[in-house]
């Protein structure tokens, strides 16, 4: 994962799920590298507050996934490395996958399934 020079993007609390996983594909298709950091922003009141946003980004997600089969998320906590992350409760980091050969070309060491139905969400 590199963050130098890797823009984020605050997570903007308008629209449904449709509008945020298409907000999010935005997003991978502007990065060179199909990677996109959203963090999302403070305050926040509670612990249920928090789980009921990480719900629906993850919603919005599997939409934008069933477009994307290569798409992979990670929710994070903040990074100060990260740029504009300041003041931040989580990060969203999502990634689209693309494999040749098992190995991904879009600039992330993971390596890829050859049979991506073993491959647990
Ligand atoms: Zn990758």
């Amino acid at each position: 994962m590199r963050f130098p020079g890797t823009p984020s993007h605050r997570l903007v609390d308008d629209g449904d799920e449709h509008d945020l996983a298409a907000w999010m594909l935005e997003l991978i298709d502007q990065s060179p590298d199909r990677l996109a950091f959203i963090t999302i922003p403070r305050p926040i009141d509670t612990d249920d507050e928090l789980d009921a946003i990480e719900e629906r980004t993850l919603a919005a997600y599997d939409l934008a996934k069933a477009e994307r089969p290569d798409l992979a998320v990670k929710v994070i906590p903040p990074i100060p490395e990260l740029p504009g992350s300041g003041d931040t409760a989580l990060v969203v980091v999502l990634h689209e996958h693309r494999w040749v050969g098992g190995r991904c070309v879009n600039g992330c060491r993971d390596t890829g399934p050859v049979d991506d139905s073993a491959e647990a969400a």
